[in-house]
């Protein structure tokens, strides 16, 4: 005889994890089929089941939400604005639908890995920290009841920031020569280190920058290395803090792996997050852009309790996909009103590929 709660549980697991996979970030060629992808479904239900028989909640750890981009012509500033809020409100969304679902419900642990490596992206440390506190005010503010934070400060309390990150590269960092390894065999690797190299020269090739760009590119080749070094090494470290938890990244992942990549917002460029870009309130929905590409569109500054928010373009900008194509769970917005982000699922067939050739 099998457990009597069994049946129940089976199909509830399988429909929460399809809820999470309609917002799937997928890879191009990362092998993922379908509009939800049935392996990837396979794949994640026994974390899910096991929570569920358990009865606990179920957890996800997400590590995003670092650090604002030092780069003015992509943001408003070091601290979170609408491309944040519209982020965190989707994320509380996902948590309450899994909710109607499974009412024990679910909860998001934001990992913010800032402190893992803002040396790296010449960010200070008390822009981490007061990036991480607003972040923080924000999800009590929006009443984000299933988000909550984590950060290397909690790991190494009362240790330096410099200790703080020397403890978790001596601790959990791979090698070196183990990454050169992994990025050179391609697919998912190589992706991201080419990636991170684009967004590191990006940011340091402002009118600050006087060498040449040979030297630059040497530079960017070398700190996206260590980026993804620290962001391992982090990653590492929350696999053992939270066995049981399923693990979230905001990069695409390849199909049927430990992690799910998952889209934050709806933005023609997949590899623009709320922290490297501007919410832009155009033609009845909200999409990521960067602050210069918003501004040269034409697009007007909100503010919204005397700090910049977010812009609004008017006419509307050509969406990314059609609008018969968007998420049935879109959402009329008004002129500089704050309400969930949408995630169009065309856009999940972007890829990081795509996104950085
Ligand atoms: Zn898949």
């Amino acid at each position: 005889m099998s457990e009597p709660a069994a049946p129940d549980i089976e199909p509830a697991a399988v429909e929460v994890i399809r809820e999470v996979l309609s917002h799937q970030r997928r890879m191009r060629e990362g092998g993922c089929t379908g509009r939800v992808c049935l392996h990837c479904v396979r794949h994640h239900l026994d974390a899910v089941r096991s929570a569920m028989e358990a009865g606990r909640r179920i957890e996800f750890v997400l590590p995003a939400f670092p650090t604002k981009s030092p780069n003015p012509a992509k943001v408003l500033g070091p601290l979170p604005d609408l491309a944040e809020e519209l982020a965190l409100r989707f994320l509380n969304s996902l948590c309450e639908r899994i909710g109607e679902v499974y009412p024990p419900g679910a909860a998001i642990l934001i990992c913010s890995d800032g402190r893992v490596f803002n040396d790296l992206l010449g960010v200070s440390d008390e822009n981490v920290t007061a990036y991480a506190r607003a972040l923080d005010a924000m999800i009590r503010r929006i009443g984000a009841t299933h988000l909550e934070q984590f950060s290397l400060d909690e790991v190494y309390s009362g240790a330096g920031h410099e200790d703080m990150r020397s403890m978790l590269s001596a601790g959990y960092a791979p090698t070196p020569a183990e990454l050169r390894e992994e990025v050179r065999a391609g697919g998912a690797p190589l992706a991201m280190y080419r990636g991170i190299t684009r967004f590191m020269l990006e940011d340091l090739s402002g009118p600050g920058y006087t060498g040449t760009r040979s030297a630059l590119q040497r530079k960017c080749r070398d700190l996206a290395y260590r980026v993804i070094q620290r962001s391992r090494a982090w990653g590492n470290l929350l696999d053992q803090l939270f066995p049981t938890a399923i693990r979230l990244s905001i990069h695409p992942q390849p199909c049927s792996t430990e992690k799910i990549g998952i889209l934050l917002a709806d933005t023609p460029d997949t590899w623009l997050t709320p922290w490297h870009s501007v919410a832009v309130a155009s033609g009845g929905r909200f999409t990521l852009m960067k602050r210069a590409e918003a501004e040269e569109a034409g697009a007007e500054l909100v503010y919204v309790a005397g700090s910049p928010s977010h812009y609004v373009l008017e006419p509307a900008v050509e969406p990314a996909v059609p609008r018969s194509a968007a998420a049935p769970r879109s959402t009329a917005v008004a002129r500089s009103t704050a309400v969930p982000g949408t995630v169009s699922p065309a856009a999940h067939r972007d890829s990081w590929d795509q996104a950085c050739a």
